[in-house]
């Protein structure tokens, strides 16, 4: 099953996608993670993405596709995947519903995680990452709600997008989300 986790900066969806890949035994792909150890590894990429995400924007749409679909096409994402930070706009959302039908399947299931406003911003600035200041986070939320929250309403026309309640602990929330997925993948529930 190909599971997608969508909501907004400081949701949770990043601890949510490992605990759930690590469950289900498939591979969590992050373009968020992959841009970040790029950065950290000092590689081309790296560079090209980190002056997009310092100022919070969405690094562009060819090269997070690319390295998006590149991430997909391994071998240990044939049984399924979690994808956490993308699609982010609509035309990534095009981009993978169509690399995903030229293999054959599809975007599976939507997990939408929401949380209130400022229990997000708290989060963030908790969290203390290099993006996670005032202004960066101020921009990150304005690009979430022009660009990447139509993307909801996309999936919502074409597949199952089951919300779910972000706020808790991380336990209980991933509960939540494997209540939701029961029915649709075969999870253990040990
Ligand atoms: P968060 O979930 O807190 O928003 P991420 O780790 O998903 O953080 O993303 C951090 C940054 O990486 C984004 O602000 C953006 O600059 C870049 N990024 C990640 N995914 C994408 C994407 N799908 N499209 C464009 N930029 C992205």
């Amino acid at each position: 099953m190909n599971i997608i986790l969508f909501g907004a900066p400081g949701v949770g969806k990043g601890t949510q996608a490992a605990i759930l890949a690590e469950r289900l035994g498939v591979p969590h792909i992050s373009t968020g993670a992959i841009f970040r150890s790029a950065v950290a590894a000092g590689k081309p990429l790296g560079l090209e993405a980190k002056r997009y995400m310092d100022d919070g924007l969405l690094v562009p749409d060819e090269l997070t596709t690319r390295i998006a679909l590149d991430a997909l096409d391994e071998p240990a994402c044939a049984n399924g995947f979690i994808l956490d930070g993308y699609p982010r706009n609509i035309g990534q959302a095009e981009a993978l519903a169509a690399a995903l039908t030229a293999k054959g399947t599809s975007v599976g299931k939507v997990i939408y995680l929401t949380a209130p406003l400022d229990e997000l911003v708290e989060r963030m600035l908790k969290r203390g990452r290099v993006d996670d200041t005032e202004d960066v986070i101020r921009t990150r939320f304005e690009v979430y709600d022009a660009e990447t929250s139509p993307v909801l309403n996309y999936f919502r026309a074409i597949d199952h997008v089951t919300e779910i309640n972000g706020v808790g602990d991380v336990d209980e929330v991933h509960e939540r989300i494997v209540a939701a997925l029961n029915g649709s993948v075969q999870v253990d529930n040990a």
